[in-house]
């Protein structure tokens, strides 16, 4: 049986120094907004090659805290619009939300399955501020396009790099390539901690700092509260555990690509397309395949097939944000693009805890289906 994901597998790998870190903050007598935090701020942020990082609960936090912070910052305001991808995990879109802005949902790339820079300006009005470029499935959003959008708009860029850590462009990596970006640490991402954890980069100091105000209900300092903060703190276990797999994250990604790699290589099946690798320079160092997501018109023969050789696959995501009940006025809208691939998308496992030799396997149950 191969598993979609097998967490104990993975942090089996680094199972001794992941002890001593948890051993480490038990014996320090320090929980919450220590030097482990202090250390992983600064490892982070120094991965992605920014000025700052600031821990936060989870990855839907640093979404929701950066918009806030531009709001308290004066860089936004209540129904301002914010461009985001109609097929991204709701996350993205509640974030929006959360801040009475508007999300105007706009269509990706059938190939890429990120935002098309060609829908976005289109959509471009004097009531759009922010545009919030999701990095979906590991893959970089058409970055060089997007920012050049803001620019020539005067937008704020927001990057979701929940599914692409250490993704880069041109030697930028992903939490540099906007105002800021929100990651999360979620135990099945490419980062994962040992429960729920994010993180939010930038370089702007005031961002940065009214973030950690924000995190810590409002407060720079006990008992005095500059704004209606929240409690959104990573704490001490999580940022050691994360200091420890941090250090592995590259190898990691590596090890994804190579499954990848295998992947595009092997399967080859009228049935099934393959995902494809955006075409902008450096392409091979861009993908950090948080997942591996085919399409087929025969999605649930195909799943079935797959289970009953022992292979496990999941839908990122079998329903699009505009047809899920929370958002009922958004019901009747029309995205064909999202709701083809929300139709067609099957995720093939992919990770540390998946073995050559099942890729192997892989490659060839899905070369033996048929119809
Ligand atoms: C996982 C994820 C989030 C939210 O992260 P949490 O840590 O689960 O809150 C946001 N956006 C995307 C694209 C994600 O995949």
């Amino acid at each position: 049986m191969t598993p979609f994901l097998d967490l104990k597998t993975i942090n089996q790998q680094h199972r001794d120094e992941l002890i001593a870190a948890c051993t480490r903050v038990i014996d320090s007598g320090w929980y919450i907004g220590g030097k482990e935090l202090e250390q992983f701020e600064q490892n982070f942020a120094k991965y992605c090659g920014v000025k700052f990082a600031i821990g936060v609960a989870n990855g839907l936090d640093a979404l929701t805290l950066t918009l806030r912070a531009w709001k308290e910052i004066g860089k936004l305001k209540d129904g301002d619009e914010v461009i985001v991808p109609s097929n991204t995990y709701i996350a993205s879109i509640l974030a929006i939300t959360l801040n009475n802005l508007k999300p105007i949902l706009v269509e990706p790339n059938i190939d890429t399955y990120n935002l098309d820079p060609k829908l976005i300006e289109d959509n471009i009005n004097s009531k759009t501020k922010v545009i919030l470029a999701v990095h979906l499935y590991g893959q970089l959003a058409d970055m060089p396009s997007i920012t050049q959008l803001a620019k020539k708009h005067n937008l704020l860029v927001l990057e979701d790099s929940a599914q692409s850590h250490g993704a880069e462009y041109q030697g930028v990596k992903c939490g540099n390539l906007g105002d800021a970006s929100g990651f999360s640490f979620y135990p099945g991402k490419n980062l994962g901690a040992l429960g729920d954890a994010g993180a939010v980069t930038t370089n702007d100091e005031e961002l940065a700092r009214t973030l950690k105000a924000l995190r810590n209900y409002g407060s720079h300092e006990k008992y005095k509260n500059l704004f209606i903060g929240v409690n959104s703190r990573l704490d001490e276990m999580q940022a050691a555990l994360l200091n420890v797999k941090l250090k592995y994250l590259d190898e990691e990604t590596e090890y994804r690509r190579n499954i990848a790699e295998r992947y595009l290589g092997g399967i080859n099946n009228s049935l099934i397309e393959l995902p494809k690798v955006d075409s902008c320079a450096s392409r091979e160092k861009k993908h950090v395949w948080h997942l591996f997501v085919i399409r087929t018109k025969f999605r649930n023969e195909l799943q079935h097939f797959l289970m009953e050789k022992g292979i496990q696959t999941l839908i990122h995501y079998p329903i699009p944000p505009h047809k899920q009940s929370a958002y009922k006025e958004w019901n009747e809208l029309n995205f064909p693009i999202s709701e083809l691939i929300h139709d067609e998308i099957l995720s093939l496992p992919m990770g540390t805890h998946v073995s050559y030799e099942e890729v192997n396997t892989i490659i060839k149950t899905c070369n033996e289906f048929k119809i």
